[in-house]
């Protein structure tokens, strides 16, 4: 075996999903060296059809990391959402209630102006490193090897950024860890569709045949899901199908229209929740979906691997230019309460809204749930609260005596 090319960096991060990206600028603007170690290409990356829905505090902490000038142009601000229940619309308007609006724009988009502005930078990403692997994790000089090719690679370093998603490697080192999980008795089939939206807003639909959702990506791209079976599969969905559990499912006829185009892209997304804690193992700190997954339905799991890397950053300044490496344990439990409040979120929109099966009870308790977000000022602020953003956690401040 040939020599092993070792560099050395301050953080090496592993993932370039949102949370290893956006925590790359976070730690560039503190004049922290970092080195971001990705599985895949930059094309797979940034092809990557995912999340669109960014809370107020993601989007404000973009604008305050310089990285938001397309998303300022191009991202669709929304005043709020709708429900559509039993095909009946309500609007739920955020900007009145909590003075806050969302904005639509594709997660792929994100991913795509953080890496062109890292790169542009000077920052380094290496792309197809194939088998990444942290190790001395306990120690204050881990080490992260990988491959490139055929030449075997490492990365020594202070910190390791665990920032590689819901099925990479990272978590796994957290030891002891506990894994607190749901599984949901469903599916979302999603399609990606060349069909201008033909209204601003996202529609929630309750329905007896299972739960929709009309969400937009751009001014020509329309993305809509269905819920469907745990184990359905793609080939059961030609486009016609598609189509017509759409205008079945969705509120067509009461001003709004569907507007069908070409599907270019489709996918079945499994619903779980899960939470690992901690969150951190020595000078690893995991971020993202490498340490929790949240159900799709409160579009959250973005907004909170952004919310995530937004702490991490600041633990890890005060560990590497202030010297208070006791303070990265303060890390987890800073993050988990605003976690838990999320998937606490996340969960109760996914029960409020899906079908679980025939048992009138649990549908009756659904439709009362709803009636009262429709007609309660008071409940209608609880729910635009969470689903604008919840704002960021912080450190909690050291008082000098
Ligand atoms: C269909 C769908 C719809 C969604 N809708 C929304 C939404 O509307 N709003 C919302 O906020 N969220 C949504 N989400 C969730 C959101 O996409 C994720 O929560 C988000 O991508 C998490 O970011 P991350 O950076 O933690 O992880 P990821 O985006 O998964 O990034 C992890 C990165 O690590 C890389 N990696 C993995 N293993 C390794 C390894 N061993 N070595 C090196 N690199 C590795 C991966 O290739 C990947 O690039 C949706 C997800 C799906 C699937």
């Amino acid at each position: 075996m040939g020599a092993v090319r070792a560099d050395d960096t301050e953080v090496a991060i592993v993932g370039a999903g949102p949370a290893g990206l956006v925590l790359s600028h976070l730690l560039a603007a503190r004049g922290i060296d970092c080195v971001v170690l990705e599985q895949r290409s930059r094309e797979y990356v940034e092809g990557r059809v995912r999340a669109g829905v960014l809370e107020h505090p993601t989007v404000e902490l973009l604008r305050n990391l310089g990285v938001a000038e397309r998303l300022d142009r191009e991202g669709l601000a929304h005043r709020g959402i709708q429900l559509a229940v039993d095909g009946v619309r309500h609007h739920i308007d955020f900007v009145e209630l909590t003075g806050h609006s969302i904005t639509v724009y594709g997660q792929r988009e994100v991913v795509r102006d953080l890496i062109a502005a890292r790169l542009t930078a000077g920052g380094e990403i290496v792309f197809e490193a194939a088998d990444v692997m942290p190790a001395a994790i306990e120690t204050n000089r881990p080490v992260v090897r990988f491959r490139c090719g055929d030449e075997a690679r490492a990365v020594r370093c202070r910190i390791v950024a665990g920032c590689d998603g819901s099925h990479g490697q990272c978590a796994g080192l957290v030891e002891p860890r506990t894994v607190a999980e749901h599984a949901y008795p469903f599916a979302w089939l999603g399609v990606l569709a060349e069909a201008a939206p033909t209204q601003d807003e996202l529609i929630y639909a309750f329905h007896e045949r299972g739960f929709a959702l009309y969400s937009m990506r751009s001014a020509s791209i329309t993305r809509l899901y269905l819920q469907v079976a745990p184990d359905e599969q793609l080939g059961a969905w030609p486009d016609d199908r598609i189509w017509n559990e759409l205008a079945t499912r969705l509120p067509t006829g009461d001003g709004f229209t569907l507007n069908t185009g070409p599907i270019i892209d489709r996918g079945i997304t499994a619903m779980h929740s899960s939470v690992t804690s901690p969150m951190r193992h020595g000078n690893l700190l995991l971020a993202g979906d490498a340490a929790h997954i949240v159900p799709a339905t409160g579009a959250k799991g973005m907004n909170l691997a952004i919310a995530d890397v937004s702490v991490m950053a600041d633990v890890i300044e005060q560990a590497l230019r202030h010297g208070r490496t006791e303070r990265l344990g303060e890390y987890s439990p800073t993050c988990l309460p605003r976690v838990w409040r999320t998937q606490q979120f996340s969960h109760r929109m996914t029960t409020m809204l899906h079908r679980f099966g025939d048992d009138p009870f649990q549908r009756e308790l659904q439709r009362a749930e709803l009636a009262r977000i429709t007609s309660s000022v008071a409940a209608a602020t609880d729910l635009a609260e969470h689903y604008v953003g919840l704002p960021f956690a912080r450190l909690p401040e050291v008082v000098h005596q």
